[in-house]
């Protein structure tokens, strides 16, 4: 499983506090006016920060009905509990019993690939045996791509060549995990084919070969979203939830979003929790998402 190093933890706030909410939020909080207009203030600094327009209605009628008290402070950490109660928390569910595949998807220049190498670095790191399939046959370099992360990861890599059948792929991967007796299989997919259709029924293919080759095996359907596509990710990730089922999000490239509230958006509104997040293009750049450290950091009222 990925741990948090300290080192990890201090970088995730440091880029979140360059979003700079916080201040904000407690000059609204602090301002001598009308109750209505600091709630209306408060609705438009979180739907310009990436809540969501939804999310943010839902947040603001709530917090309306808590805003009695006249210490900032107070009404921050009410705010934050209100945002909390509505995002939907988890973290890896790895059991550990069984080989754990993770199947990384999302639209193309998410992030998959090098989610892919930062995952297996950590697990590697962690004491685990991990190997990676190239199943993005589509794009071109794809596959150069995922064999330089799998160097610097130092794990395996099972591949074909490109235009070849991403399932087959898949099938010589599933062998190979149970010939190598691997705790962890990841694949890298596609994010674009001809059609939105294709690409769905090419996760689903991939899926049954699963099913088939690894019946036992714990499954978990990992959707990368980048955080700067704002409420694009959403509809996203709302897209790749019908069609396959997602068990959890990585926000990728956190580190150049200048909002941050996307994370509450995708995981309050679709009830998906956000289990890792990207904070650079460096094997070291992903971490586990902790939503307390996210929403102190983003309400920090030093930034
Ligand atoms: P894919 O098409 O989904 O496989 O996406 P890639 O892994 O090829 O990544 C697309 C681009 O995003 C590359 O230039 C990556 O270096 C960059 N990238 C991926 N994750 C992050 C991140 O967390 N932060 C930043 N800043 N860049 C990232
Ligand atoms: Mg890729």
């Amino acid at each position: 499983m990925v741990c948090r190093s300290s080192v990890q933890r201090s970088r995730f706030e440091m880029k979140l506090q360059k979003l700079g909410l916080g201040k904000r939020l407690n000059s609204l909080f602090k301002a001598k006016r009308d109750r209505e207009e600091i709630l209306s203030d408060i609705e438009e600094l979180l739907i310009t920060s990436d809540f969501g327009i939804e999310f943010t209605t839902d947040v603001i009628e709530e917090l309306g009905k808590r805003f009695s008290s006249n210490d900032t402070e107070e009404r921050a950490s009410v705010l934050k509990e209100i945002i909390k109660d509505r995002m939907t928390l988890d973290t890896p569910p790895y059991d550990g019993n069984t080989i754990t595949v993770l199947l990384i998807f999302g639209v193309n220049g998410t992030g998959k690939t090098t989610t892919v190498g930062k995952i297996a670095h950590h697990l590697k790191n962690e004491g685990n045996k991990v190997l990676i399939a190239a199943a993005d046959t589509f794009r071109d370099a794809a596959i150069e791509q995922l064999a330089v992360w799998s160097k610097r990861a130092g794990v395996p890599m099972i591949k074909q060549y490109q235009g070849s059948d991403p399932g087959a792929v898949v099938f010589d991967a599933c062998d190979s995990a149970k010939t190598r007796d691997v705790d962890f299989l990841i694949i890298d997919t596609a994010g674009r084919l001809h059609n939105k259709e294709r690409l769905m029924e090419e996760l689903v293919k991939i899926g049954k070969i699963l099913d088939r080759k690894l019946p036992d095996a714990q499954r978990i359907k990992l959707l990368t979203l980048d955080a700067t596509t704002g409420q694009n990710g959403v509809s996203q990730a709302d897209l790749f939830n019908q069609y396959l089922g997602v068990d959890g999000i990585i926000l990728t490239k956190l580190d150049s979003s200048a909002k941050g509230g996307i994370a509450c958006a995708i995981s309050g509104r679709l009830h998906i929790p956000i289990l890792y997040a990207g904070l650079g293009e460096q094997i070291e750049d992903l971490v586990r998402f902790d939503v307390d450290e996210y929403l102190a950091s983003l309400f920090d009222e030093e930034n």
